[in-house]
């Protein structure tokens, strides 16, 4: 069975470190903010930004939450991004997703700071990533290659496949990869042959959106899988499918109903050599990379009058 690669460790990890450089932030006067933008009611949305908030405060970063009704029109969301790009104290700004249907996302995402922009989604970062410069990187992907990274498994010339080529996940993790000297394939719905193109690879990185899609027959033996998939499954035969037989998730589906699915099918772990459970592998390492990219964004912003740890040398993002 694959040694199961714990998120929910590593993110206290780079937590304790963001922490750490808060408070060296704070003996010189300074302490980051970050502003989360939450339209409407969503109530997914609330759920993820109650958690960003949170973690903010577990670290020393100051976090602000501005809350418009989901009858904003674009002019107006586009005029309190602005006013959160002029204001000094504030080092990141987060839109959190999706907005609703009659705001151009677009026209608002293009409209933040790139110097503020802590989901690293502007294309100014996006093409500062894919050319080697100092920038913003998207969240989760930069997440992924901590996990790869302290965990120990080589990058540098191994055969990498992406499946799943999303501006947020799946590109911006190619690119982290082939910047990290990895082989990379990336893989999409129009992919001939899914499963053969799996099974080169050395590192398998599930973004896929689909529960369980991955099974052990897409995985070589001994192979490293990130699955980044979260998916709620509400049906039974679904359920039975992924499941059958486990006892703790059979508990928890009839108490709750549902149960949170990653792209990889159980059965993978029996091949891989390492996998990121879900819940529990990728999605922690999201809100702890948010932090980290805050405390960079502030340190970008502010240039030599910031001190620096060894910690943030070594990270990714
Ligand atoms: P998108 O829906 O934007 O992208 C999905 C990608 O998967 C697309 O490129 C699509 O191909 C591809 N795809 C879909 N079906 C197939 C298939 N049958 N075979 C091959 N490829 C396929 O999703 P995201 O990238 O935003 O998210 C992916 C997953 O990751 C979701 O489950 C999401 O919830 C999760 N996620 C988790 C996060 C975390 O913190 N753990 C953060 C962000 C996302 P095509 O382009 O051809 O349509």
């Amino acid at each position: 069975m694959a040694t199961i690669l714990d998120g929910n460790k590593i993110a206290a990890e780079i937590r304790a470190e963001v922490a750490a450089e808060v408070r060296d932030m704070a003996a010189a006067g300074i302490r980051p903010g970050l502003a989360v933008l939450l339209v409407g009611h969503n109530p997914a949305s609330e759920i993820y930004v109650r958690g960003k908030v949170k973690s903010c405060e577990e670290v020393g970063i100051c976090s602000e939450k501005l809350t418009p009704p989901d009858t904003i029109s674009t002019p107006e969301l586009l005029e309190l991004v602005l006013e959160l790009n002029r204001r000094d104290e504030i080092d990141g700004i987060l839109v959190q997703l999706p907005l609703p249907p009659q705001v151009d996302s677009k026209k608002i995402l293009m409209a933040v700071d790139p110097a503020k922009d802590v989901d690293g989604f502007h294309p100014v970062n996006v093409g500062f990533l894919s050319t080697q410069r100092p920038g913003l990187v998207p969240c989760t992907p930069a997440g992924i290659m901590e996990i790869l990274k302290r965990s120990n498994i080589p990058v540098a010339g191994q055969e990498a496949v992406v499946v799943g080529r999303s501006d947020i996940v799946g590109k911006p993790t190619a690119m982290l990869l082939i910047n990290a000297n990895a082989t990379v394939t990336v893989c999409h719905s129009k992919t001939r042959d899914l499963p053969g193109v799996c099974r080169r690879a050395d590192i398998l990185v599930a973004a896929i959106g689909r529960a369980g899609m991955i099974t052990r027959d897409f995985v070589k033996p001994g192979a490293t899988v990130i699955d980044v998939g979260m998916n709620k499954v509400t049906e039974r035969a679904e359920f039975d499918r992924l499941f059958a037989g486990n006892a703790k998730r059979e508990e928890s589906f009839r108490t709750k109903g549902s149960t949170l699915v990653g792209d990889a099918h159980p059965n993978a772990a029996e091949v891989a050599g390492a996998i990121t459970p879900v819940p529990g592998g990728v999605g922690p390492l999201t809100i702890a990379m948010l932090m980290a990219n805050t405390v960079k964004a502030a340190k970008m912003r502010r240039g030599s009058r910031m001190p620096t740890r060894p910690a943030e040398h070594a990270r990714s993002a």
